[in-house]
């Protein structure tokens, strides 16, 4: 019987420890996440069944001992050359189940450890030190929420390239030995949750100087730091977004993530990679499991008599509908792989792997809410009940085509290096 495992996985791209970590999430998600799903719209507030199931793939199978080095406590997958792979494998197969909670695991524990630990950028040991131990020493799940959106807009902050930060309003200006942070984000995931915000802030107003650019860890904890009531969405419902103000806050001078100029390194790899790395792969998980919904439907449904699926008509856009699975979850896996390997496809930071990189979002958003329209095409009204969740994948879906600066800012990424644009 045809599953989703049947889309290809070239076999040069498959991690040593795919099958095992697919086995592992899978299962849990089959069990904590797939029959209870259609409640994290009814229970958007407050939905125990995320918490528990935070507390058994963040702390009780580890996934946030996951990255970090071996003497920090970790499990030291960072520092191999499968990191990209294996976090777009976990996170692939989460979204399969609920694209809101994949996010919300990505941005959770994702880009702070992966940034922070493993970028070959200086390492801040003592910052490294304190947020390792955050994650492997404790035993409930530590939330990270990457704080950029502005009341302004998100996509300016977004446009480095162009605006090299001079929109930020969240300022971070150096008494002493503290910075002292002030300003209002909206709209990060996890916001309404986090343990620690990494804020994106400038040292000095209006200034177009990638070293007035600073990525600073606020603990969620410091006074100063006030954070509304979520938002009620269209969908990914169990991510929690809110605005967040920061008053006088005061973080040590260490908790500057790399330094002057780094920062913006560092600030653009988290859109880039793991920002990409991350959308891609909810999309794909979110199309096969359309798929699979889909699978089923046409199988078990009849039309004149015959199932739905032997009709000339409907396997035309079955099998559309496959060709877009298909080709976006190869692009995603050279995407990934690509990450694994910047000794062979060039350094994370270059301009070549950001368009590469903003092309291979463009294409998978693009397929993915094509492909869950024409799902719900096919299954009609059934579609859009909540008893087959076609119309969750749809609602959801739509919002990781917008978010990293929309379409817009992904295509003229991705023109501006193809064709050498010079004014773009
Ligand atoms: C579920 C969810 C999760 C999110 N997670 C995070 C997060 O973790 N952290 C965070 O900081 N934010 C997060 N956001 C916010 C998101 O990143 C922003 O919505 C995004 O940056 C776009 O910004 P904006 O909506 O303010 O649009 P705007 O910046 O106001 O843009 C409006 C429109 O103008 C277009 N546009 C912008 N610039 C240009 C240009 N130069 N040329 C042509 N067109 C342009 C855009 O594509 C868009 O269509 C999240 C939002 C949601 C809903």
């Amino acid at each position: 019987m045809r599953t989703i495992d049947d889309f290809t996985v070239p076999k040069e791209y498959e991690a040593p420890i795919e099958k095992l970590l697919k086995k592992i999430v899978r299962s849990l998600v089959d069990k904590e996440i797939m029959p209870y799903r259609r409640t994290f719209d009814e229970e958007w507030r407050h939905n125990p069944r995320i918490e528990s199931f935070y507390q058994k793939l963040f702390v009780d199978i580890g996934a946030q001992r996951f990255l970090w080095p071996a003497e920090y406590g970790g499990w030291n997958v960072g520092g191999s050359n499968w990191i990209g792979t294996a976090a777009y494998v976990v996170m692939e197969e989460i979204a399969r189940a609920d694209t809101g909670l994949a996010v919300a695991f990505g941005c959770g524990i994702g880009w702070s450890n992966f940034m922070i630990a493993f970028l070959p950028m200086r390492r801040n040991e003592r910052l490294l030190e304190e947020i390792s131990n955050l994650y492997t020493k404790s035993d409930k799940p530590v939330i990270a929420c990457m704080a950029m959106t502005e009341p302004q807009g998100g996509s300016d902050i977004e446009n480095t390239e162009i605006e090299h930060g001079r929109t930020i309003q969240t300022t971070a200006e150096l008494d002493g030995n503290e910075w002292v942070i002030n300003g209002h984000k909206l709209w990060p995931t996890n916001s309404a949750e986090a343990d620690l915000y990494g804020v994106i802030c400038t040292t000095k107003r209006g200034s177009t100087d990638d070293r007035d650019l600073a990525v600073i860890m606020v603990p969620a904890d410091k006074p100063g730091v006030k954070r509304g009531e979520p938002y009620h969405k269209a969908g990914m419902a169990a991510d929690l977004n809110t605005d967040i103000w920061f008053d006088n806050v005061r973080v040590p001078d260490y908790y500057r993530a790399c330094g002057p100029g780094e920062d913006m390194v560092f600030f653009k790899s988290t859109l880039d990679n793991i920002g990409v790395l991350g959308s891609i792969s909810y999309c794909v998980g979110a199309m096969k499991n359309v798929y699979e919904i889909l699978k089923e439907y046409v199988s078990k449904k009849t039309y004149h008599g015959r199932p739905l699926k032997e009709n000339d008509a409907i396997a035309g856009v079955l099998s559309d509908i496959t060709a877009k699975i298909e080709a976006s979850h190869l692009m995603a896996r050279q995407f990934a792989r690509m990450i694994d390997r910047p000794d062979q496809y060039g350094s994370y930071f270059s301009s070549e792997i950001r368009a590469k990189s903003r092309a291979t979002k463009l294409f998978v958003c693009e397929r993915c809410n094509e492909v869950c329209s024409e799902a719900m095409d096919i299954l009609g009204i059934h579609g859009y009940d909540r008893d087959h969740d076609i119309e969750k994948q749809w609602r959801d879906v739509k919002m990781i085509q917008l978010w990293m600066g929309g379409k817009q800012i992904c295509e003229m990424e991705t023109a501006r290096w193809f064709y050498e644009c010079e004014t773009l």
